[in-house]
């Protein structure tokens, strides 16, 4: 008798043994049905031994699902990145089997000839015959081959000269053919494709960072490193990882022109039969091209020969709940499971890509100008201390005459500010309150859209009332601050003729449209949008000259570990986007503190500049990429429960060398849906085996069963 390990795709510490049922030869990485507690779960075979005599009698395996194996790699990632993570294995297991447990697709109904002569032939009713005959086709589609109404088609059924049958809808995952349409590099995208084909040409482990601003030709040249690999193996995969759904699109039609066939594309808005063919495809090598979020990462790859991430320094990488990860880095671990090239580009490299680049660990490939004689925008300072806004407004004269010479000109701007709704804040003036969702300690966001205010954390919402809902006042609420919303309330007051729109994830929540307002303003239907970061991020506006930054210090004012890497990668990209094409762009930067170290190297195009600065005072406090970083969330619903455990947790935390320990402490959201939360933060030293510390503390309590531990390895968010 053998022995199989199953891991469950639920948070359980640890796989569990079962008995193998006699004659049922399973094989590592098929998924079972096994019993649990009470139920029957599904898992997946992570190992079977002989078993030796003596062992206590252990539970069967219930029974084989029919669906692929996990291949060997893909467990082996998900172990990686459990441990990687410090949580259950079971975590990221069950993100690996998302696509495996989906609804598989209904067979379509298609038309088929019965040979039956129709008993009225007409010359329409003789081409549908004809069209039916050379391909199975649904009815409707059976009617627009043959240029027919559909009620020619229902005719011939109804007469029995076509019999419906059903048929199981074809995967379509045609191959990619890396000679379709081969663009013609320039000289500084050759040399960096040089490099990448020979490191693709050595099959193993290595990281590239591809460095060029935007428009230099990062994409066209991955897609080249891609075409490189598929032209030694036909069979290989290719995975391209991006930060949004609202980029897919664009480099999924960049690709099928490219390789004369559309990838698959993977993300959360995907159809559920759809998931669960890209999934099914993946498994089985028929997919080859792979464009998707982070969760993309888990596919069971057969054979994975090429990872990019693309703009590799977004926080939207980071996944924040649920198994906590960080796409970026787990992609190098997959890369090195795979033993395959990963490239990381982007024009703003994340400090710790930047660092690993410098000091050789990675490979550094630079792109050195825009493609095509493209030139980077200017970018100026507006001093808001001497170009303050008239009271109540949030546009500068300078950003205002600015945008009147743009439009004058025909051309477009882009107003960026990234803060969704109205105003972000609402308070009574007549006793001082600020609107807070219940049980959350978090401002209410005014949406005037909408006529609501919206926790952001949460997603409560409520009609915005006419009293103080705490001193009953009437009428004296004041919406303080500035969204999108108020911005394009003013920039139409200031320029009435103007087409304004607004792109946040309240005007496009959804591919489809975000595609739609990316079209138009593409198209120039749009003069003047104002954005969130969504529209921040790779796309190509032609007619775009002009880009105003309304609140440049806005991301600094947190203070956290990133809060200046992150405005300079989000300003410079959003200034990136002035002046794409022939016409040279400028950006407008309005700020408090234009001596700021990011304002400066910002207008001074010196990215390298503020990498060198912020490095130095990474490396001064010991903080990321130079030391590690992890932060540990205990929450309840208990306040008394919640301090005591907390303190409990903090007496028990092993004596480490080159370990500092800080908190207990309220987190900044100190009450979340009825929850209060309190946070430590662990900062190590490089050489500090930071997981095995924190799985050894971790074990040292037991947590209560309202009490909820979250480890994150490498925070992002410190809220
Ligand atoms: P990045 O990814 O660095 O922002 P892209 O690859 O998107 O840059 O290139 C910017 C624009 O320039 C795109 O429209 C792209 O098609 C075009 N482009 C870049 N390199 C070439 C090339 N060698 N030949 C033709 N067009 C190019």
């Amino acid at each position: 008798m053998r022995i199989a390990t199953v891991l469950i795709p639920l948070p359980l510490p640890e796989a569990f043994d079962y008995a193998e049922p006699e004659g049922m030869d399973l094989a590592v990485g098929e998924v079972v049905a096994a019993p649990l507690g009470p139920n029957v779960v599904r898992g997946v075979v992570t190992s079977l031994r002989d078993a030796s005599g003596g062992n206590r009698p252990l539970r069967a395996v219930a029974g084989r699902i029919e669906t692929p194996p996990l291949p060997r790699e893909s467990l082996d990632f998900v172990e990686w990145a459990a441990r990687y993570c410090v949580d259950a294995p079971g975590q990221p297991l069950a993100i690996a089997l998302r696509g495996s447990s989906a609804p598989k697709a209904r067979p379509e109904r298609v038309l088929i000839p019965t040979g039956k002569v129709p008993t009225r032939p007409t010359p329409a009713r003789e081409r549908v015959l004809q069209a039916a005959a050379s391909e199975a086709l649904a009815p409707a589609a059976l009617a627009r081959a043959a240029g027919v109404s559909d009620g020619v088609v229902a005719a011939l059924v109804a007469d029995g000269a076509l019999a419906e049958e059903l048929r199981e809808a074809p995967v379509a995952f045609p191959p990619p053919d890396p000679e379709h349409d081969p663009p013609r590099l320039n000289p500084s995208q050759s040399a960096a494709l040089e490099e990448l084909a020979t490191m693709v040409a050595r099959d193993a482990f290595t990281v590239a960072l591809l460095d060029g601003v935007t428009g230099s030709g990062k994409t066209e040249v991955y897609l080249e490193a891609a075409a490189a690999v598929l032209r030694r193996d036909p069979e290989a995969q290719v995975l391209i990882l991006l930060p949004e759904i609202a980029l897919t699109e664009a480099v999924i039609a960049r690709i099928a022109a490219r390789f004369g066939a559309e990838p698959a594309a993977w993300h959360s808005g995907l159809h559920p039969t759809r998931r669960r063919r890209v999934w099914e495809a993946v498994t089985r090598g028929a997919c080859r091209i792979v464009v998707g979020a982070r969760s993309a990462l888990f596919l069971p790859y057969r054979r994975l020969r090429l990872l990019v991430v693309d703009e590799e320094h977004d926080a939207s990488y980071k996944q924040e709940e649920g198994f906590i990860y960080q796409a970026r880095d787990l992609a190098v671990a997959r890369a090195k499971i795979a033993q395959a090239p990963v490239i990381l580009a982007s024009a703003t490299p994340s400090l710790e890509t930047l660092w690993n680049a410098q000091s050789g660990r990675y490979q550094w490939l630079k792109l050195a100008n825009r493609h095509g004689g493209a030139v980077l925008p200017t970018i100026e300072l507006v001093d808001l201390r001497r170009h303050s806004p008239p009271t109540g407004r949030w546009l500068s004269p300078p950003l205002v005459d600015a945008m009147r010479e743009t439009l004058t000109k025909g051309e477009q701007a882009l107003l960026f500010l990234n803060r969704r709704g109205y105003a972000p804040l609402v308070l009574c003036k007549a006793c001082g309150e600020r609107l807070k969702a219940p049980d959350t300690e978090s401002w209410l966001v005014e949406h005037r859209y909408t006529g609501r205010l919206v926790c952001h954390l949460t997603g409560f919402s409520m009609r915005k009332p006419d009293r103080c809902p705490y001193c009953t006042a009437k009428d004296s609420l004041v919406s303080v601050g500035p969204g999108v919303e108020r911005v394009e309330e003013e920039t139409k007051a200031l320029f009435p003729a103007a087409r304004v729109a607004v792109f946040s994830s309240d005007t496009a929540p959804g591919a489809e449209s975000a595609r739609e307002l990316i079209a138009r303003m593409t198209d120039g239907d749009i003069d003047i949008l104002v954005a969130t970061q969504g529209a921040a991020k790779g796309h190509n506006f032609p007619g775009l000259t002009l880009v105003g930054v309304v609140d440049a210090d806005l991301g600094l004012r947190g203070g956290d570990l990133r809060a200046a890497e992150r405005t300079f990668q989000l300003i410079a990209q959003v200034a990136g986007r002035a002046g794409r094409m022939a016409r040279r762009g400028r950006a407008l930067l309005q700020t408090w503190a234009p001596d700021h170290a990011v304002m400066r190297t910002l207008a001074d195009h010196d990215r390298d500049a503020f990498a060198a600065l912020e490095l130095a005072e990474r490396e001064a406090a010991g903080l990321p990429p130079f030391g590690r970083l992890a932060a540990i969330i205990v929450s309840g619903p208990d306040a008394q429960q919640l301090d005591r455990f907390a303190a409990d947790l903090a007496s028990v935390a092993p004596n480490a060398a080159g370990v500092d320990l800080f908190g207990p402490a309220d987190a900044p959201f100190s009450l979340v849906r009825g929850r209060r939360r309190k946070r430590f933060l662990v900062r190590a030293d490089r050489d500090v085996d930071l997981q095995g510390f924190l799985g050894a503390w971790r074990a040292r309590v037991k947590v209560p069963g309202q009490v909820r531990l979250t480890i994150d390895v490498d925070p992002y968010s410190f809220l």
